[in-house]
């Protein structure tokens, strides 16, 4: 099939709910895709942050194969212990408490907005229901994860929204103290935020943040399923701001590409949901935590973590010594970057960039944001710069 005929059946079956770009992938490897032309790519977006071993990874297909040869699925009314696993690598690598699997992002955060509800009602009765998040934050698509979106472009169309939900101005604690009161019951956030700009919160606001909420016996929820998975340098983002959260919610790069999400609680509320009170289908399968455990397997060594940061750096450092008067800036953490352009032109810039056989994501009013596999070469990421200079410098 030709460009041209994907493209038109595409626009008749598919329902336009993507602003996509006229081009069709087809096949990838390390962390180069081409697409069904025989264009080739540099992948700078691994997806939105989930391809974190690139696209032909051994460990990660192996595992995947074997445990579909095995077994692909069976109801969480049964145990797998693939599922086991996942669940103690995470709580041992984090000091957390216990895991509960989802499928996406949006759905880890539901469970984690279901769990702080419910620890409050279980203590303190009804009412006491309210959620702070902050502004520009993105926490999903469903109807009460775009409401805990802290970006009113998002509360459209779907009226009603769920309620109790209020919004803080990030790294400003006299907003945000004004908003807490006796029916607040949490405070989520992303500590970089991704979707809205590439924003890293201000470590000493995020410790206020932890003390205020052990204060008034509020969950800190953190939003990490962006963040996670070592795409900022540590195994989770929170470890870089020396914080304890009570839930961590992730996604994106947990199953390396298949859909995997998590909700993890700390000792202090890992068994307030209980049984009949939350499920899912097809959370925690063992075909997704098998590849969970293989990506994990990868990702969670200090040597690879640390080599995640270096090349954050060299990236960053190799961009801003571009030294175009289009980059106002670089932000962000470990492999996942914000390219600071002129407010409006990120778009413009990304669709050059692509063109030229760069592939970026945009984020916020200004970024160009990138989130490459976590396993890109120094050799990728040379022949990504080089496609970039000129986009930039001409
Ligand atoms: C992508 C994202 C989500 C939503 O994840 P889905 O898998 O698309 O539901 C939620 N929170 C953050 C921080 C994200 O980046």
């Amino acid at each position: 099939m030709t460009y041209e005929e994907l493209k038109a059946q595409e626009e008749l079956y598919v329902m336009q709910t993507y602003g996509r770009f006229p081009i069709a992938l087809d096949h990838g490897k390390g962390s180069v895709l081409w697409d069904i032309t025989g264009k080739r790519y540099v992948d700078l977006t691994s997806g939105i942050g989930v391809s974190c071993l690139g696209y032909d990874h051994p460990v990660l297909t192996q595992a995947i194969t074997e445990q579909v040869q095995q077994l692909m699925h069976v109801s969480n009314l049964f145990m797998t212990a693939p599922m086991v696993q996942t669940a103690k690598t995470l709580v041992t690598a984090t000091q957390m408490g216990k895991v509960f699997f989802a499928n996406s992002g949006a759905e880890s955060n539901e469970g984690a907005i279901k769990l702080a509800r419910k620890y409050s009602f279980d203590k303190y009765g009804a009412g006491r229901h309210k959620i702070i998040t902050l502004c520009n934050s993105f926490h999903g698509r469903t109807i009460t994860t775009l409401k805990a979106t802290g970006q009113t472009r998002f509360h459209n169309h779907f009226f009603p929204f769920t309620e109790g939900f209020d919004y803080a101005i990030a790294g400003d604690l006299d907003d945000l103290k004004s908003k807490v009161d006796d029916r607040t019951c949490a405070i989520m956030m992303e500590l970089i935020q991704g979707e809205g700009g590439v924003l890293p919160q201000n470590p000493a606001f995020v410790k206020v943040v932890e003390s205020l909420c052990r204060e008034k016996d509020l969950l800190l929820i953190i939003d990490e399923v962006q963040t996670g998975i070592g795409r900022t340098g540590s195994l989770f983002c929170f470890q870089q701001y020396d914080i304890q959260p009570d839930i961590v919610t992730m996604a994106k790069g947990l199953g390396g590409g298949v859909p995997i999400g998590a909700v993890m609680a700390s000792k202090s509320c890992c068994d307030v949901l209980t049984a009949g009170t939350h499920a899912t289908t097809f959370g925690g399968s063992p075909m997704v935590c098998a590849a969970a455990n293989a990506v994990l397997s990868i990702i969670n060594n200090t040597a690879f973590l640390s080599e995640v940061r270096e090349k954050g750096a060299y990236l960053k450092e190799k961009i801003l010594a571009f030294d175009s008067p289009l980059i106002e800036g670089v932000r962000g953490a470990g492999l996942m970057l914000g390219i600071i352009v002129p407010a409006g032109q990120h778009s413009a810039l990304a669709s050059k960039l692509i063109e030229q056989g760069v592939l970026v994501l945009t984020a916020g009013q200004n970024a160009i944001r990138l989130l490459p596999p976590l396993t890109i070469t120094y050799e990728e990421l040379d022949e990504a710069l080089a496609i970039m200079k000129p986009v930039f410098c001409s």
